[in-house]
């Protein structure tokens, strides 16, 4: 059917949350996505970097038809497979030892908020722990997800939210150090900040806050969502400061495209928190996304994917650079690898919609970056296929 018509129908049924780009997508193939007139989309958002391995990968899509036939679902009353050999999986990369799974990345963070909350309340009986968070921060829409995510804009109508959370300024040790109490349970950050506005944590930062952590049996909580799996050139991003966290978070590309996260922590912190019957979901870790995480791992180690990341991301890295000495209208490029971020000092937004027309797609952070996170599996020709689209773009709104 017609583009405009489905668009149309879309708008009688569907809820009004977002304000979509005018495109209806069809289907998809390597690093490209085609919409439902046949035009062809150069694709650096990735379904907001989900799609790690691109589109249409054989070896991946095979795994999941066969899971499919075998099976679906089974709830968590009993074991499965697949979802044993992604958690072992998932814990051999990350170096924890316990994951939960969930069905999307906010509610794997409100599972690490209850286990650091249960963490606490062990070792005092009290229920008035507090957390600290960090201000430019997102971790989720749910209303606990929303407690730590220091956006006002996103909070503020639906306030009060749970639990006693206060916000500190990302990589300034001084402002943690002046909201840790002795009723601090938890610090939770983005090892690198994505919806903010793409800043990566400095690692004398994370250090430091690390070793308030241990001083104070105050539990460290990393959300890897979006700069986990691959995306900075690591399984994941805190791995290149040598600080590990008490518990992380993932989601969007642990499972390539099907609704799963995780909250994965230590054995000490496992231990001394959720028994049974403190949490649980119906559909969290079935077989039909265990089959995809196990697969996810296994395609990541056989095809060396961090070391691509490691080169190709180090390529667009100077390619944006270089572009941003070329463009006034470019104040700053920050990210690592395949996470990037140009602040513009024009309308963001406007970008993101004539590169659109021009066949990329690139999705906006914060108030004034434009995103950059494509699948993994990208190349350099991409980049510069990228890179030519950009300048397009660029050209055509500076020069007005
Ligand atoms: C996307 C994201 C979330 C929320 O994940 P959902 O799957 O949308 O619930 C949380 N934290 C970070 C850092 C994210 O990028």
């Amino acid at each position: 059917m017609e583009a405009t018509v489905l668009m149309e129908q879309a708008k009688q049924n569907i809820l009004h949350t977002y304000n979509r780009f005018p495109i209806v997508l069809d289907h998809g193939q390597g690093v490209y996505l085609y919409d439902t007139d046949g035009k062809k989309y150069l694709d650096f958002t990735a379904g907001i970097a989900v799609q790690a391995l691109g589109y249409g990968d054989q070896e991946y899509n095979e795994a999941l038809k066969a899971q499919i036939d075998k099976l679906l679902h089974t709830s968590n009353l009993y074991y499965n497979q697949p979802i044993i050999d992604a958690a072992e999986k998932l814990c051999a990369a990350s170096g924890l030892d316990y994951a939960f799974f969930t069905n999307s990345g906010a509610e794997a963070v409100e599972g690490a908020i209850k286990t650091a909350k249960k963490y606490a309340y062990l070792k005092d009986g009290c229920t008035d722990h507090e957390i600290i968070a960090m201000n430019q921060s997102f971790h989720g829409r749910t209303l606990g997800a929303l407690s730590v995510t220091g956006n006002a804009h996103y909070r503020e109508p639906f306030e009060p939210l749970p639990g006693i959370v206060k916000f500190a300024d990302y990589n300034d040790l001084g402002s943690v150090k002046a909201l840790i109490t002795e009723k601090t349970c938890a610090i939770i950050m983005e090892t690198v900040q994505g919806e903010g506005g793409i800043y990566p944590a400095e690692e004398e930062f994370l250090r430091a806050v690390k070793e308030i952590c241990v001083k104070n049996d105050i539990l460290l909580i990393l959300d890897e969502i979006q700069c986990g799996m691959g995306r900075t050139g690591e399984m994941f991003a805190w791995q290149a400061y040598d600080v590990k966290p008490d518990l992380m978070v993932t989601a969007k590309a642990l499972g390539c495209g099907v609704p799963v996260g995780a909250f994965v922590m230590t054995k000490k912190v496992a231990n001394a928190s959720l028994k049974p019957g403190d949490h649980g979901t119906t559909y969290g870790g079935n077989p039909f996304v265990g089959a995809a995480v196990s697969k996810v791992f296994d395609i990541f180690a056989q095809r060396n994917l961090t070391a691509h990341v490691k080169e190709i991301g180090g390529y667009l890295e100077t390619q944006l650079e270089q572009l941003k000495s070329e463009y006034d209208c470019i104040a700053d490029r920050r990210g690592v690898r395949l996470m990037q971020g140009l602040q513009l000092n024009i309308p963001v937004g406007d970008v993101a919609a004539k590169a659109l027309q021009q066949g990329l797609l690139v999705i906006t952070a914060g108030n004034n970056v434009l995103r950059f996170v494509p699948p993994l599996v990208i190349e350099k020709e991409h980049v510069d296929e990228m890179m030519e689209k950009i300048k397009v773009v660029l050209s055509s709104v500076t020069e007005h």
